[in-house]
């Protein structure tokens, strides 16, 4: 499939600037650089990534230096897609945007502030982190003159709405009809959904295992993880552990990417679809592993839910990072006085518009944008001066 092609040329069914379905609020085009190279500039740029530095991927930031943070998992996550967007001739800038873009929406402290969040807005419309990373690019950053948001592509903002509810779908228009009509979206957006999962499952393996958390012997009951630690204990008999887990993790990735190149390549040598049109209207993804690798790596996956993100270190952690947020969306839904000026104005003229749900949806924005750090301070000087910080001990 490569053959026939110029390095980093994109194939037809790739996204490209011509069959873009643009931008909410059309712009004229820059002069040096493409529509979804200047997508991911302006994500780069953004407040929220930065924020991603100091957010829980699955270790509280400050618990140890070397933990994934979302940051370094987002670049990891795009790295991955990079690889596999040009072995597959796809659009390299937007699945890097994409990537780069796919958690901003992310509360503090994981999936345990999400958890929170979403059980305080149960009652106004629930929280999910994947639509809240498109109200960020969409409405939240406040950076631009001409418009709301960062003003990113259709297909940028397609690939971050990974998934969504049938009732938030009808709310968002053209960008939620796939959800309605079980339609797929572009190449690049089905890459970047598979390609944070493969991340995600192979990192924490590793963090999961400098945390203790985890032995070689637990792990290896898995095949992906003992197939690749033994080949490399044989090859390797006098290396370093932490050299053995890395070139395992190492192998691990190799295994599932290569595999997700070549069976993403024969299918898409089978569909021949003609363009990022036709990709969206068929009824199932094209971009995937084949059937061996995927049972390969989905235990490997059961198996992370099962022994490491539900080890009780990771519950503990868990349980006091759920008051946290509890605490802080109930104190500034009680008083929204306490917020900065700017979201506190917000929740006010929201109030106005549509009552308690508006400015519960103000504190929700507020509480999601929040580091892990400023939620634990803003919880001890607000709600409880003594609790102790969210780490696993
Ligand atoms: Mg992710």
């Amino acid at each position: 499939m490569n053959g026939s092609r110029q390095p980093g040329t994109c194939a037809p069914y790739a996204a490209s600037a011509a069959a873009s379905r643009g931008r909410l609020h059309p712009e004229p085009e820059h002069p040096y650089r493409g529509i979804f190279q200047r997508d991911r500039d302006r994500i780069i740029h953004s407040a929220a990534f930065r924020r991603l530095v100091y957010k829980t991927q699955v270790f509280v930031n400050h618990e140890g230096d070397h933990y994934r943070t979302r940051l370094t998992h987002s670049l990891e996550v795009a790295q991955i897609a990079r690889t596999v967007a040009g072995a597959l001739g796809l659009n390299e800038h937007l699945v890097e945007a994409i990537c780069l873009a796919h958690d901003l929406g992310h509360t503090p402290f994981g999936h345990a502030g999400q958890d929170a969040l979403n059980r305080c807005m149960a009652p106004f419309g629930g929280f999910e982190h994947n639509l809240q990373s498109l109200r960020v690019v969409d409405e939240l950053e406040d950076r631009y003159a001409a418009f709301p948001g960062l003003n990113l592509t259709f297909e940028s903002r397609e690939g971050i709405l990974k998934h969504c509810s049938k009732r938030n779908a009808r709310a968002l228009g053209e960008l939620g009809e796939r959800f309605l009509q079980r339609r797929q979206p572009g190449l690049e957006a089905q890459l970047a959904n598979i390609a944070d999962e493969i991340a995600y499952n192979n990192h924490d393996v590793d963090d999961g295992l400098r945390a203790g958390l985890l032995t070689e012997e637990e792990l290896g009951a898995t095949d992906l993880f003992r197939d690749n630690h033994e080949r490399v204990r044989t090859q390797n008999a006098t290396i370093s552990r932490r050299a053995m887990i890395h070139e395992t993790v190492r192998g691990m990735i190799n295994e599932i990417v290569t595999d997700l190149i070549t069976h993403s390549c024969a299918a898409l040598e089978t569909q021949v679809p003609a363009d990022i049109e036709a990709v969206r209207e068929l009824d199932a993804p094209l971009i995937g592993l084949g059937p061996a690798a995927d049972k390969r790596h989905r235990a490997l996956k059961q198996f992370l839910h099962g022994s490491l993100y539900q080890h009780e270190r990771v519950l503990a952690m868990s349980a006091r990072a759920h008051d946290i947020v509890q605490g802080l969306f109930e104190r500034y839904l009680n008083d929204v006085r306490e917020m900065p000026k700017d979201h506190m104005r917000r929740a006010r003229e929201w109030a106005e518009q549509t009552g308690d749900a508006g400015r519960a949806r103000a504190v929700a924005d507020y509480v999601a944008g929040m580091t892990d750090r400023y939620a634990y301070s803003a919880y001890r000087r607000l709600v409880d001066a003594d609790i102790d910080e969210p780490l696993m001990g």
